[in-house]
């Protein structure tokens, strides 16, 4: 038997929580930075941290979308609203995302979605190739007449890694790398209308960002960028963050900031859009996988 800490279901417990809460906020008129910070603080609320900044994907936008400071966009009727988020406690994280719409053929996608879900789960154990998940997942989304996104996946977990190496994919692939047991993995099927390309591309906008655990000292860096790093590592361990979860760091660091993903040395991940423009709708749970079963922890 592993020894599963106790931190990781209690992420998974605080991102139920949270969820629940998501259900109520979601509505029209709602600002979309509003409902980011409301679910951030829920997290901080039941002493947690959020994993990555709280997404918010409406319509065609598919992934890495979180609004930036100033935004001033409201949700709007008949829009299909996909909120992903994330809970860590001391680095162990569970992340989840549901889907949100008044509009019946998006929310047909969000029922197809969820379904293809459950029937990942359903198959999901230790010895699995992830390949008969991504099979499964295709197999009811294509039965209910609408396309997976091929080039989004799930992922491992690990402690302070939200994307721990192996993917797991919303199709059926050629990979042959099979679930641990022990190991956590997010499973979320996207999901698109049958006249969509059925993949993501990345536009210009970049929202959330990520710095690699330092290990030693980077000389090829000045005093102050070097500072700015060590900073954001303090705080985010190598975690996803927003922006706007700097500003109590100042002006000039945001400016330093700036120069250092223009410089590569902090990396993006800019906004992901279906190529065609479709809606996306999405469903996402956090899997422990053990010995003898599964833990659906979110
Ligand atoms: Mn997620
Ligand atoms: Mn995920």
């Amino acid at each position: 038997m592993e020894s599963i800490p106790d931190e990781l279901y209690q992420a998974g417990r605080v991102a139920r929580r949270v969820k629940e809460e998501v259900y109520r906020l979601v509505r029209p008129g709602v600002n979309i930075l509003d409902l980011a910070e409301r679910v951030e603080s829920l997290i901080a609320d039941n002493n947690a941290r959020p994993a990555f900044p709280c997404n918010v994907g409406v319509n065609e936008v598919a992934a890495h979308f979180t609004p930036v400071t100033g935004y001033s966009e409201q949700l709007s009727a008949k829009s299909v609203v996909k909120v992903d988020f994330g809970v860590e406690i001391d680095g162990y994280i569970a992340d989840t995302a549901v889907t949100v719409t008044d509009e019946p053929l998006g929310d047909s996608m969000r029922l197809a979605a969820e379904e293809a879900l459950r029937a990942a789960l359903k198959v999901a154990r230790a010895g699995v190739r992830v390949s008969e998940i991504g099979a499964a997942i295709q197999g009811v989304v294509s039965r209910r007449g609408f396309k997976p996104i091929r080039n989004l996946t799930g992922h491992e977990i690990a402690r302070f890694n939200l994307h721990a190496g192996v993917s797991i994919p919303n199709v059926e692939t050629t990979d042959s790398y099979r679930l641990q047991s022990g190991h956590v993995y997010a499973v979320e099927p996207f999901v698109t209308l049958p006249d969509g390309s059925g993949e993501v591309e990345a536009i210009s906008d970049v929202t959330i960002f990520r710095v690699e655990p330092l290990r030693r000292p980077d000389r090829g860096l000045g005093g102050d960028d070097h500072r700015l790093l060590e900073q954001i590592d303090r705080m985010f361990r190598g975690l996803p963050y927003a922006e706007r979860w700097l500003s109590s760091l100042g002006a000039e660091a945001m400016s330093i900031h700036q120069r250092l993903v223009k410089m590569g040395r902090i990396q993006g991940y800019p906004v992901l859009v279906e190529k065609k423009r479709m809606p996306v709708a999405q469903a996402e749970h956090t899997i422990l996988v053990l010995t003898d079963g599964l833990e659906v922890l979110t």
